[in-house]
């Protein structure tokens, strides 16, 4: 650095930017300054540590002294004369001064000495510069650790120091206990992983700098053995020896440290009032958490109280923002377990945070908040436990969006002046709480009164049912509210309790509902002169009792309006008592048969009776609650009535049966109606059987008579053909017409018989069903076709077809026909056919269109009769078989033929198959 540089940096610089730089600096350094009017005057301003080490003094011996008067030095006074001629030009000078050690050695140190003019004084830096002249080990890294030790070793601050490989060779006591570690920890750890900042590269770039030599500073955390993160503002401060930088020490002040003194300890005050005003735990712990949310602006908070039993925390209370679902959280229903690694952590930090990202929240995956949490952008989380000796009494969690992090320093430093506070009172105030809570949880009504029978304390139960409140309770006294029948007895044994230990009895109780019976056990307390009162509500039992004789009551009318015959059986004493309807259904009326399982069993069918009376048993001992049952009963006129019976069994406690209930109900009228459906049923049956045969014989007559008209048709033809061609008989114009005539009806006749017989053979086919694949058959079919739709420039359009279960042959005949029809009926110059399919559940529906002639809608039903033709044969040719066996076939396979046509326009023939052909 040259004299003039230094010059600059003086000017431009603040001293106190100078002053930091050399504050750590182990050369020993020191400021003095002069009035440029009086150079002699040299003044001592300021001096590093390593300068009172070096010179084994203090502050109070240095300042405002003059180095040169103090100090010993190889100057003659000549010599001085120059050094200030030197600093008042703004030279650099190189003075030796002699230091003496503790040990009583002395060392002549040089210091190099730059000085330079500002306004009217002059400043000097003096720099420890030959360190040649010290002993060796003082340069060692012992040596610099033992020096940073006594200089930071207290310090509140955290300090650690890397050499320039990044190596920690010193840290002090503050920063293993804000770390939670020890030296063994950090052996082989790069420090720099260990410090988190906002931008990743940060702390690198930090770090590379100041090992250039220039000072740097860095807001960053650092993790040590535990998950807790702080923040701290690092100053790197570059430790220059023998002008090289080899090392970089960090100090961190806890960034947010520095006024929260003050300025959180009215809110601290303002929440411990809270615990001299309050009772409940439960109100404190809400107002602490909305206080310390709301000041210091996260946004959810919650207590959790550990249940060391169970060894699980349950949230206690919360404050989440309005309107957000978990706010309707039951607390008893949230709890989580506590885990070995939990305990531990919450052990090892003692008294300090688990600071997390929202993410990692120790919570369940399925914890609704954390869902809440992510939606609502809370990535930043931190718990506190509240301590009270080893134990953790309370947890406090609370959440927050990452721009509140820096609040989060805030927070931390009130909960820990808190939590000591807290600890002692949530404990005092817990064991208060539970027995309350145990007070008011239980199911008996629960009270403490005074000696002379004043409500002292009351639980939920008896506020409710006595409707008051709480507050106005210690008004009234227990008698006011014991009807007039028990005053008596009530008064006796308030007095008695006071000899006795305990005392029981029941009585009736006034409540805001209704009258009470109550059964109850008090004891006394003479010690503190109180009653504690505890009462079963026995309402109930009286309730049911009534209800029972009304319910018989009820039975009466019931039975009168209903038909059946209602009954209910004693199972115990064996009695059966009988509703109207005994009479009215059976026209019995000597009810006295009938009063036992013996007298009423013996009217069953004795066909029926021992299996009716073995499903009763068997139904009660396999404790069902109903048995139902047919059956035949007999009628005062003998004559038997079909019955259906349903009785329920009622069960005591036990388990045995001890009644049923149930009604007879007169099934006969449906009975009969159900035996009149069935004859009908095998008369139609046996109709469709006739039915059947019918048309077989039909089918084989047609079949038959076809076959054999062939024979004598084909002698007709041969013989006609014969005569047409014989040139032996002598023919004229008109014979030869007539033998025309009757070989034409002859060809005809034999096209006619063979439809017939192609016509009858679909219903005779032994073929069986199989799986067809219905775009191989219609190709097969239109190839047949290939000249005529040539012929015609007709156009073929054809879906993909599925595979159905169907006779092959017959459905190849079905698209044949359906096809050449398609093809014939179209006088169109470009006749167009559609082939499509769609399914429903049952059947497959394939359908053939054409842009042909159509057909007038009143022909609809009449094209698939055998031989019907709409056009005679000169216009089209044909016989009129071909829908009809299409419908046939069809039928075969359980389907429907149908058309839908517009005459001019086209005809579109539909059939469908059922998917599920019975074979
Ligand atoms: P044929 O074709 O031998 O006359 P069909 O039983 O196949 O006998 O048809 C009966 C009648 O139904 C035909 O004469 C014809 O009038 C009418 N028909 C059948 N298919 C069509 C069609 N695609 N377009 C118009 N008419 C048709």
């Amino acid at each position: 650095m040259s004299d003039n540089s230094l010059e600059n940096t003086l000017k431009f610089f603040p001293k106190k930017l100078i002053l930091s730089s050399i504050q750590y600096s182990p050369a020993a350094a020191m400021i003095t300054s002069f009035e440029t009017a009086n150079s002699k005057e040299l003044a001592i301003e300021y001096v590093n540590p390593a300068f009172l080490r070096l010179t084994n003094s203090d502050n109070e011996e240095l300042i405002g002294k003059n180095p040169f008067k103090i100090f010993k030095t190889d100057a003659e006074d000549q010599q001085l004369q120059t050094f200030y001629q030197a600093f008042s030009l703004g030279k650099s000078i190189r003075p030796e001064i002699l230091v003496k050690f503790p040990s009583g050695e002395s060392v002549w140190v040089r210091f190099i000495v730059n000085s330079a003019p500002s306004g009217d004084k002059n400043y000097q830096l003096w720099i420890e510069q030959d360190l040649s002249n010290k002993k060796k080990e003082e340069l060692s890294f012992e040596k610099q650790r033992e020096h940073l030790a006594r200089l930071f070793d207290d310090s509140d601050e955290i300090v650690f120091s890397l050499d320039v490989y990044g190596q920690m060779f010193y840290a002090n006591e503050a920063f293993y206990r804000n770390t939670g570690s020890d030296e063994s920890f950090w052996v082989e750890k790069q420090v720099l992983n260990s410090l988190h900042t906002a931008e990743k590269a940060e702390t690198e770039t930090a770090f590379r700098d100041a090992i250039q030599g220039i000072q740097q500073s860095l807001l960053a955390s650092i993790s040590g053995r535990s998950a807790r993160q702080l923040w701290y503002s690092f100053t790197l401060t570059p430790l220059i020896l023998n002008s090289e930088v080899n090392a970089v020490y960090f100090v961190g002040r806890e960034a947010t440290m520095i006024q929260l003194k003050q300025r959180y300890e009215l809110i601290i005050k303002n929440i411990i009032e809270f615990f001299l005003s309050e009772d409940d735990l439960k109100t404190i712990l809400q107002k602490t958490l909305e206080n310390l949310t709301q000041k210091f602006g996260w946004e959810c908070g919650e207590v959790w109280l550990p249940d060391h039993i169970n060894r699980r925390m349950k949230l206690f209370s919360w404050k989440y923002p309005e309107g957000e679902q978990f706010k309707e959280f039951k607390e008893v229903s949230l709890s989580v377990e506590v885990s070995d690694e939990f305990e531990h952590t919450l052990k090892t930090q003692k008294g300090n945070p688990l600071l997390h990202k929202s993410t990692h929240l120790y919570l369940d995956e399925n914890f609704p908040r954390k869902e809440y949490a992510n939606r609502a952008g809370l990535t930043i989380g931190f718990s506190m436990p509240v301590f009270l000796g080893d134990k953790t009494v309370a947890l406090f969690s609370f959440l927050a969006s990452e721009e509140n992090k820096e609040n989060s320093g805030d927070l931390i430093f009130v909960m820990r002046e808190l939590s000591q506070r807290l600890g002692v009172y949530i404990e005092k105030h817990r064991t208060a709480y539970d027995s309350e809570q145990l007070f008011e949880l239980v199911p008996d009504f629960l009270c403490v009164l005074d000696a002379n029978g004043r409500f002292y304390k009351a639980n939920r139960q008896i506020l409710d049912a006595l409707g008051i409140e709480q507050a106005e309770l210690k008004k009234h006294s227990f008698l006011e509210f014991v009807d007039r029948e028990y005053q008596a007895i009530t008064h006796e044994k308030l007095h008695e309790v006071k000899t006795l230990q305990l005392v029981k009895f029941e009585n009736l109780i006034k409540g805001k509902d209704g009258l009470l019976l109550l059964e109850w056990s008090l004891t006394y307390n003479s010690d503190e002169q109180i009653i504690y009162g505890a009462a079963k509500d026995i309402t109930l039992r009286m309730k049911y009792d009534e209800e029972f004789r009304k319910g018989s009551d009820r039975f009466q009318l019931f039975s009168e309006a209903i038909s059946d015959a209602i009954y209910e059986w004693d199972v115990v004493t064996d009695e059966i008592i009988w509703g109207e309807g005994l009479k009215r259904l059976f026209g019995h009326t000597n009810y006295e048969d009938f009063t036992s399982l013996e007298g009423w069993s013996k009217y069953i069918h004795p066909g029926d009776r021992e299996r009716v009376k073995g499903n009763i048993r068997a139904s009660s001992l396999r404790r069902e609650r109903l048995w139902v049952d047919e059956y035949r009963y007999q009628c005062a006129d003998g004559l038997y009535k079909y019955i259906l019976d349903r009785g329920v069994f009622i069960y005591n406690e036990k388990g045995d049966v001890v009644r049923m209930v149930g009604a007879m109900q007169d099934i006969n009228p449906l009975k009969e109606s159900e035996e009149t459906l069935i004859k009908l049923n095998d008369a139609l049956q046996q109709r469709a059987r006739q039915l059947q045969g019918f048309n077989k014989e039909l089918e084989q007559f047609a079949y038959i008579v076809s076959h054999d008209l062939q024979e004598p048709l084909r002698m007709i033809y041969s013989f006609m053909q014969l005569l047409q061609n014989s040139e032996d008989v002598e023919k004229n114009e008109k014979s030869e017409q007539y033998i025309s005539f009757a070989i034409d009806g002859a060809v005809r006749m034999k096209r006619l018989i063979q439809d017939l017989l192609t016509y009858s053979r679909v219903g005779t086919t032994e073929e069986d069903f199989q799986e067809v694949d219905m775009n191989q058959i219609l190709h097969e079919t239109i190839m047949v076709y290939q000249q005529a739709i040539r012929d015609k420039n007709a156009s073929i359009k054809i879906e993909d077809l599925p595979k159905v279960k169907a006779i092959q042959s017959l459905i190849g005949q079905l698209f044949d026909n359906l096809i050449s029809n398609a093809l014939k009926y179209n006088n169109k110059p470009k006749p167009e056919i559609g082939i499509f399919f769609e399914e429903d559940e049952t059947h497959y529906i394939f359908c053939v269109e054409d842009n042909g002639i159509g057909i007038d809608a009143k022909y609809f039903d009449m094209i698939y009769l055998p031989f019907k033709r709409l056009h005679n044969k000169n216009e089209y040719s044909g016989t009129g078989i071909g829908l009809a066996v299409c419908k046939k076939i069809v039928e075969k396979h359980n389907g429907k033929i149908w058309v839908e046509s517009t005459p001019g326009l086209g005809s579109k023939f539909c059939f469908s198959i059922t998917k599920d052909p019975i074979q």
